[in-house]
């Protein structure tokens, strides 16, 4: 283990348009450019962070015709062919032969690192590729007579990074930050130096990978000394990391925060596929028991893809349908997996990792209550039962706005940053830059957290729906300083599902906002009656630069008049919509008793009422607000006597009943 390191709104009921933020990116100075680099055991990312923030960089070496996601480029698969002295493929393209290659294709290199044979015999054993004693008793790796240590062929892995991200940034990259689990001893440390040193790198700093990823959340950046937890959950392992933080000297201009190690623990053989197996244990259990070798190997690896992509789909989804075509090699399934029968049977998983939690908080010499927040890591986070166990167990919710598989390459270019100067530039500020808001019907922003509030922050509003009988609403969080969000930057959207059917306007539903110390937003929502939740959460400042902000800010000056018309056609149209509404259904029933010139007079005002809605809906800039208003006023006006006849009829009650 190391030591130090110094190292009243209407949501809407469907979403509308988004506003995309600029994409644009000028390079970076070239004696600033210091990459932060993930070296991980399955895939390695490049990152940089400017003023804009940190970003992971977009490798390109898509292979073609695979059905890759786009999202996905930036995942590089730390694998690599070699051919004798050659390297002949490296990452997805090395990966999708590994198959055809076994003994040639190299991968999970990073349980090998700097390790002695001896030491990692048993890993040797469970690997297609052979790995023997190599120089200094070191376990390497033998092909077709050719003996590497795993820093060469990290160094390799490393040297196709560096090629791919200098490509990508049109720069040449020279310098890098690279991460390594914070349990890595000394020697597995200097072994990742000497590879990026191979690979011709300038390496700044070994930085541990629970510290690059609260540096991702700005964490130590501002603020009061903290001590958290990093929960990291991957695909096969798991690592449990408490560290303290303490911010930077004020005094010291170019000071940096510490991050200390004070405990470490985990479990190097559990992992996502232990919960894929769960899954369909009996499944796998059948496929064991019979056939030959070859036909078990083949069942059991469509079992592990079917069971990984039926887990993926239940972080999502309470139920998904399991269907296996036997064809020969399995039986014909077709089946449903609930996600609570899942929760119940990963239950075991769930708890090891908290006894890991356990071991570490007790290691550290602390007391939950002392741990201030939890950031997740690793892809098999996106589970919900995984932020419910580590929100319940810990007592507040997780840091789960960075992508989990992404967030340890964004910390290291955080770092990189840092060292190269570059940082000073970004936003890290103790004010929120610009407001935070959710969208309401008609396109309109309702701003709940004001420019310029101190963070940390809250604020709470109620909104409800705007169709009768809705029972999903979506909620969109922009940021910016105009009235619609089509002017506004979109944060993030998430939906508040499964609300009991109730006429418009009648659910209550309470949002939150709250901001963090570090500038991280957590948005809720509950609806008052059902109790049904659903919650999002953010960076705000991801993104942006200062110029920008100030930018947003002049443009809100300069639009403020034509941006407070827009916003009142829009209420105008929202309102006016459910006097239409109203006024139609109470005609409908009380026609037969009101004189023709009346019922003929509230038709004309009603079509011309929704001629103005319609042109709102399309394009609210081209409403006069005040004919508008008038128009909707005279409406009323008019439909006096729909409203008194209604009324009637309803206390006689011989009609149908009034609303
Ligand atoms: P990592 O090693 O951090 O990339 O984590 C990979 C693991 O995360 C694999 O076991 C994946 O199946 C798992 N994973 C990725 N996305 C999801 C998801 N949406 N829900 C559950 N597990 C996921």
């Amino acid at each position: 283990m190391s030591g130090h390191e110094q190292d009243n709104f209407d949501a809407k009921p469907s979403p509308g348009e988004e506003s995309s933020p600029v994409e644009t990116d000028g390079p970076i100075d070239p004696v600033d450019l210091i990459v932060g680099i993930d070296l991980g055991t399955t895939n390695s990312l490049v990152a940089v962070a400017d003023a804009r923030g940190p970003r992971v960089l977009r490798l390109g070496e898509r292979l073609a015709g695979d059905d890759q996601e786009d999202d996905q480029e930036d995942l590089v698969p730390s694998v690599i062919r070699y051919a004798g002295e050659v390297v002949e493929a490296v990452g997805a393209a090395a990966a999708a032969d590994l198959k055809i290659h076994p003994t040639r294709t190299v991968f999970s290199v990073k349980r090998f690192m700097g390790r002695s044979y001896a030491d990692r015999r048993k890993e040797a054993s469970v690997v297609p590729y052979s790995v023997v004693e190599g120089p200094r008793g070191l376990a390497s790796v033998e092909i077709d007579g050719v003996i590497r240590t795993p820093q060469q062929i990290s160094a390799d892995l490393l040297s196709h990074l560096r090629d791919q991200a200098s490509a990508a940034l049109g720069q040449a990259v020279k310098r890098a930050v690279i991460t390594v689990p914070a349990y890595f001893d000394d020697g597995q440390r200097q072994a990742t130096r000497d590879a990026g040193r191979l690979a011709g790198l300038e390496v700044v700093r070994i930085l541990n990978e629970p510290t690059a990823a609260a540096l991702a959340y700005g964490i130590g950046s501002r603020g009061a000394a903290e001590t958290i937890v990093i929960y990291d959950l991957g695909g096969g392992t798991f690592d449990v990391t408490v560290l303290e933080v303490m911010p930077p000297d004020p005094d010291d201009a170019e000071g940096e925060s510490i991050f200390r190690v004070l405990a470490t623990s985990g479990d190097s053989h559990l992992g996502g596929d232990d919960f894929d197996r769960v899954l369909i244990r009996d499944l796998i259990d059948e496929a064991i028991a019979g056939g030959d070798g070859t036909d078990r190997a083949r069942r059991l690896a469509i079992l592990r893809e079917v069971g990984a992509r039926a887990k993926i789909a239940l972080s999502e989804a309470d139920a998904t349908r399991l269907v296996l075509d036997g064809s020969g090699v399995l039986p014909d399934v077709d089946r449903v997996l609930t996600r609570a029968a899942f929760e119940e049977a990963a239950r075991p998983l769930v708890d090891r990792t908290l006894d890991a939690c356990r071991r570490a908080v007790k290691d550290a010499g602390l007391e939950i209550s002392k741990i201030d927040r939890v950031v997740l890591v690793g892809g098999s986070t996106r589970m919900p039962m995984i932020r419910e166990a580590v929100e319940q167990w810990f007592g507040s919710p997780g840091y789960v706005a960075l992508d989990p598989d992404r967030v340890i390459a964004l910390g290291a270019a955080v770092q990189g940053s840092i060292l190269a100067g570059v940082r000073r530039d970004a936003l890290l500020l103790d004010v929120i830059p610009l407001s935070l808001g959710l969208e309401t019907a008609g396109g309109a922003v309702a701003k709940l957290v004001v420019r310029n509030t101190m963070v940390p922050t809250k604020a709470v509003e109620m909104f409800s729906t705007s169709v009768d009988g809705q029972v999903n609403v979506a909620l969109h969080v922009v940021q910016g300083e105009r009235e619609m969000v089509a002017d506004c930057r979109s944060l993030a959207r998430f939906e508040l599902r499964g609300l009991p059917p109730m006429p418009a306007g009648i659910p209550q539903i309470e949002v939150t906002f709250n901001v963090d110390a570090n500038g991280v937003l957590g948005v809720e929502a509950v609806e008052r009656r059902s109790g049904r939740r659903a919650r999002v959460q953010v960076v705000p400042s991801n993104g942006l630069t200062r110029e920008e902000v100030a930018q947003i800010e002049a443009d809100s000056y300069t639009h403020a008049r034509e941006d407070m018309l827009v916003h009142r056609v829009v209420d105008l149209a929202v309102n006016a919509a459910l006097d239409v509404k109203w006024i139609q259904e109470a005609l409908a029933r009380v026609r037969d008793v009101l004189p023709a010139s009346t019922t003929e007079s509230v038709e004309s005002h009603l079509a011309i009422v929704e001629e103005f809605i319609a042109s709102a809906r399309k394009d609210p800039r081209s409403v006069d607000a005040d004919a508008f208003h008038a128009a909707k006023e005279s409406l009323d006006k008019a439909s006096m006597p729909v409203h008194e006849a209604a009324i009637t009829r309803s206390l006689r009650g011989d009609g149908t009943e009034a609303s």
